[in-house]
């Protein structure tokens, strides 16, 4: 029986975890829960799985949750440290990292310090500080298996593999929904159409990070780190069907895939009983009907996001996290039509630009990045024509 820590359990992963436990009882068990805002929904999900305890980050909701919880054997507690403190408890076997976003990074390296065995989905705590994660779950002896598509098809390739025969890694990318647009079409699309993913239903920040390709730009970030590859061993090719999750080239021009319906449950329960495999009834690839596996090159010059992230990437430092909190403004005001969706770029850019560089930054150089990065983007969505209406 594995005792879990569900951080971000509200959200589209966190909600999907839960989905796995529930067809596993005697597999999984919940030990603590966590959601920031939507004290409806984490309230609902402690009393049906009865966790030793709940953090919901958001303070203003703190009371709301303690008093709903009042009658149960469930503790209650509000903060980011609170967070950090009870993914430590020797309690917890598995920390499932579902937060969005920058926000995830906290209680990420508080369970890696741990030693905790780590199944990451916040792709994010990686892009701003891949580095110092890795370095410190190889100290700490913490597992991080990823939850990502791609990166856990990567992981599936490379399992009995040595890392030494890796040429390169070729991460699929579906294109999202604008796949083959050009700029004038891009320029007037809004929040509404960016949403909707083609082959798969996402919480709303990763859904325009799809439109956009920041997505697999941060992927590409993320795929470095994970599995300690050189810039130029990161490779993208469009995928339209999201059947292969991703490849693996080797040193001998073999290549392996991972393939498989396109449902995040699959990599959720992968990294959460690996190395065991689950048996379930969902829905297979059926080679006959999906017949059609197409691959095509990504358009860097529409997609600039990705461009900008490869160039984060290979840059270092402080880049990933400036690149990574910019677009994080970006998209939040992009999701509310403050700016427009080719703007994205231009502010993501002039944002790199503005914050100083810093080649080897320690853990607190990176939380003063990343709140100047999002001072300078806020800055710039301000100036947005879109925004003074
Ligand atoms: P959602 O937006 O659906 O959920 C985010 C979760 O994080 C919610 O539980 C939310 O709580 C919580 N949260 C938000 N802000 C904070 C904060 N400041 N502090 C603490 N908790 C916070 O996101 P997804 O589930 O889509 O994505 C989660 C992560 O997984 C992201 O990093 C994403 O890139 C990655 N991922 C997601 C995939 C997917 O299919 N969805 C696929 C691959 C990776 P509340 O609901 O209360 O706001
Ligand atoms: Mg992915």
């Amino acid at each position: 029986m594995k005792r879990l820590a569900i951080l971000g359990s509200t959200g589209s992963i966190g909600t999907q975890a839960l989905e796995v436990v529930t067809a596993n009882p005697g597999l999984f068990q919940v030990e603590v829960l966590s959601a920031h805002s939507n004290s409806t929904l984490l309230i609902e999900q402690a009393k049906k799985f009865k966790p030793n305890a709940v953090v919901v980050t958001n303070e203003a909701k703190y009371r709301e949750v303690k008093d709903a919880l009042l009658m149960l054997p469930i503790k209650v507690f509000t903060g980011e440290q609170a967070l950090a403190d009870v993914v430590q408890w020797d309690t917890v076997d598995i920390v499932l990292g579902a937060i969005v976003g920058f926000a995830g990074l906290h209680s990420t390296l508080a369970a890696v310090s741990a030693g905790k065995r780590i199944a990451l989905a916040n792709k994010e705590t990686l892009v701003v500080a891949g580095e110092l994660v890795m370095k410190l779950a190889a100290e700490k002896n913490s597992a991080i298996i990823p939850v990502d598509s791609e990166h856990s098809a990567i992981f599936q390739c490379l399992t009995g593999e040595d890392a030494n025969t890796i040429e390169k890694v070729i991460l699929t990318a579906s294109g999202g929904p604008f796949l083959g647009r050009k700029p004038n079409y891009l320029v007037n699309v809004k929040a509404s159409h960016a949403l909707q993913h083609p082959n798969w239903t996402m919480g709303a920040k990763i859904s325009i990070d799809s439109a956009t390709l920041m997505n697999k730009g941060l992927e590409m970030i993320e795929a470095k780190w994970l599995f300690d590859l050189r810039n130029e061993q990161v490779d993208v090719v469009v995928h339209p069907q999201s059947v292969i999750h991703s490849m693996v080239q080797f040193t001998d021009g073999s290549v392996k895939s991972q393939m498989g319906q396109p449902d995040m449950k699959l990599p959720i329960q992968y990294a959460l009983a690996y190395p065991k495999r689950i048996p379930n009834n969902y829905k297979r690839v059926d080679f006959k009907e999906n017949s059609k596996l197409t691959f095509e090159p990504v358009d860097y010059k529409t997609f600039r996001n990705l461009a900008i992230a490869k160039e984060a990437m290979i840059r270092g430092g402080n880049a990933p996290c400036v690149l990574n909190a910019a677009n994080e403004v970006v998209v939040h005001a992009f999701l509310q039509n403050k700016v427009g969706f080719l703007e994205m770029s231009d502010m993501i850019e002039k944002t790199m630009e503005s914050v100083s560089f810093i080649e080897h930054p320690e853990l607190e150089d990176y939380r003063n990045s990343d709140t100047e990065a999002r001072e300078y983007a806020a800055e710039f969505v301000k100036k947005s024509q879109l925004s003074m209406y």
